[in-house]
């Protein structure tokens, strides 16, 4: 690929620890920007002293009026804009949302150079199901806004992903057993940095070790989904029948009973036969 040419917004993801991710068009497009947008100038230079480059800089948060955005805009017309944030992905639990929105609105070019991002990177070293995930960022510090917030999520069948701190660690773990259940769970740690760690375990398990160490670095935890609700003894099932044969005809009630308990319906229509002709 070649360096861009068209002037627009450029999101580009940049490492979240190791300057070795940056993608090669991740880098050509920071060269030929006019204006790279960024969340801290001391970080991004740091970025950009290791390419060699010194685009110029302007700080961006989507705290900014819109006619600040605007001005920005203006700029996206006729430049080669490029968004970044300290680390990882633009937009995820970072600057830029309402910037994108804006440049689309505006019809401007808008396109990404994708890259990392620690959420789904921890997601992949989690070992825990990845074909169904939701991504909740940070949640509140205060315990009841959290609790709300987890609750929230209690029935959702999918891995929960979260940013955290390590000093909110072993406290959000525990709020996240005491409301979810005792879950399978990771704390993926520093990831792509030298000290990168995956401690896997239950949330009761992990809650106790984190409770007492407050580990140092940047830190992302999974919840696995809700486990199989536990299989439903026969007498619940057959009184499940017998109130559906109420209702029902007795091939619709087999057919309600085995999807509600997810069992045979062949064999739950031949005991409401048996039941007709023991009466
Ligand atoms: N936009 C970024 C991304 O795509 O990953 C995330 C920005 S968010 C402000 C920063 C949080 O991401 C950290 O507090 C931490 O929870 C997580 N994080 C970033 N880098 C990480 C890393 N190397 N290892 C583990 N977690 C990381």
């Amino acid at each position: 690929m070649s360096a861009p040419a068209q002037s627009g917004l450029y999101i580009v993801a940049t490492p979240i620890g190791n300057l070795g991710d940056l993608s090669r068009r991740a880098e050509e497009t920071l060269a030929a920007a006019d204006i790279i947008l960024v969340e801290d100038t001391r970080v991004t230079g740091k970025l950009l002293n290791h390419i060699g480059k010194k685009s110029r800089m302007m700080v961006y948060n989507d705290h900014k009026s819109a006619s600040d955005r605007e001005a920005i805009l203006d700029a996206v017309r006729c430049k080669i804009v490029a968004l970044v944030s300290d680390a990882g992905t633009p937009l995820i639990s970072d600057p830029g949302y309402k910037l994108v929105r804006d440049a689309q609105a505006a019809g401007l070019y808008v396109t990404t150079i994708p890259g990392p991002s620690a959420a789904i990177a921890a997601l992949t070293l989690s070992g825990l199901p990845s074909d169904r995930f939701l991504f909740e960022g940070f949640l509140p510090s205060k315990t009841k806004a959290r609790t709300e917030s987890l609750a929230a999520l209690k029935t959702l069948n999918a891995s929960l992903i979260f940013y955290e701190n390590g000093s909110r660690l072993g406290a959000m773990l525990a709020d996240s057993l005491s409301v979810l259940g005792d879950r399978k769970a990771a704390v993926v740690r520093e990831i792509t940095k030298r000290f990168e760690e995956a401690v896997t375990g239950s949330l009761s398990e992990l809650s106790q070790r984190y409770g007492a160490e407050k580990p140092k670095g940047e830190i992302v935890v999974i919840i696995g989904p809700p486990g199989a609700p536990e299989a439903a003894s026969d007498e619940e099932i057959e009184a499940a029948l017998r109130e559906a044969m109420v209702r029902l005809p007795a091939s619709k009630a087999a057919g309600e009973v085995a999807r509600m308990f997810n069992t045979d319906r062949k064999a739950l229509y031949e005991l409401t036969n048996r039941w007709k002709s023991e009466k």
